[in-house]
């Protein structure tokens, strides 16, 4: 049975990858902050809650010593945050302490993970996918603004490059993945899809990634995104 980790599980994005890995039949390591507050993955066969905030990088360290040591097929790094309201992102007024708070868990907690996390994905030959954002895209910036969530986006899509490279010869191939603008707390109710065809179109596109195509970025539907 191949096992998945997902980080930021309790709602969400993260909680349809926990579903539908579950309902497919792999072992779910599905982590949360708060998981006595996680009731939407209470019960779901297959599924395993483990605590984790993402942005305590000394929990992530020990959540690498109590799981990377097992054979893990796949990690996907799902946990993310805008980082802060319209005025805390816009030039004039960017809330310093809200983006340091941003990049360690946007982009540095990735890293982290993915440094905690190697040996076991080594062991499988497993993949990493990273939920990025189109919004972290250079090329496709035209209208500025969310300088929190954009610069951190944008710094993850790197992190993913180097990871490529960098685990190549254990074997680990990585992908980075925009979601679409999906209906969840950070979508919001105007988004364009649903989290099941999100997940569903991104399953797709993380089973066909391999070492040979490792280290690019695509959406939901496998269109590849420039940088
Ligand atoms: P939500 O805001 O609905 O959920 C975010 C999840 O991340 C929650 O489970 C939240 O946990 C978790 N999280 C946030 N901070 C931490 C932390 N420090 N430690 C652990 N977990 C944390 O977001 P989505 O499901 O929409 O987004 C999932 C991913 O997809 C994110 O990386 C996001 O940037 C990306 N994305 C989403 C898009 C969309 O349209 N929805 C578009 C482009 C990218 P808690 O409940 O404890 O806060």
């Amino acid at each position: 049975m191949p096992t998945v980790i997902v980080t930021g599980a309790n709602r969400g994005l993260g909680l349809e990858f926990a579903k539908q890995y579950a309902a497919a039949g792999w072992r779910v390591i599905a982590t949360c902050r708060d998981p006595a507050g996680a009731g939407a993955l209470t019960g779901i066969d297959g599924v395993e809650v483990a605590a984790l905030d993402v942005g305590d990088l000394d929990a992530v360290a020990a959540f690498g010593a109590r799981y990377g040591a097992e054979a893990i097929d796949l990690f996907v790094n799902n946990a993310g945050t805008y980082g802060g309201d319209r005025a805390a992102q816009a030039f004039g007024s960017t809330d310093a302490g809200a983006w340091l708070d941003t990049f360690r868990i946007n982009t540095i907690a990735p890293m982290k993970l993915a440094e905690a996390l190697a040996g076991g994905l080594e062991k499988a030959k497993g993949k990493i996918a990273i939920l990025t954002s189109k919004v972290g895209s250079v090329a496709d910036n035209t209208s500025g603004g969310a300088t929190l969530y954009r610069t951190s986006k944008a710094a993850v899509n790197m992190v993913g490059k180097n990871l490529a490279i960098e685990l190549a010869p254990r074997g680990i191939a990585v992908v980075l993945l925009h979601p679409g603008w999906v209906k969840t707390d950070m979508g919001g109710p105007n988004a364009l899809i649903t989290t099941e065809d999100s997940v569903s179109g991104m399953r797709r596109v993380i089973d066909g990634v391999s070492v040979h195509t490792s280290g690019r970025f695509y959406d939901y539907s496998g269109k590849e995104i420039p940088w």
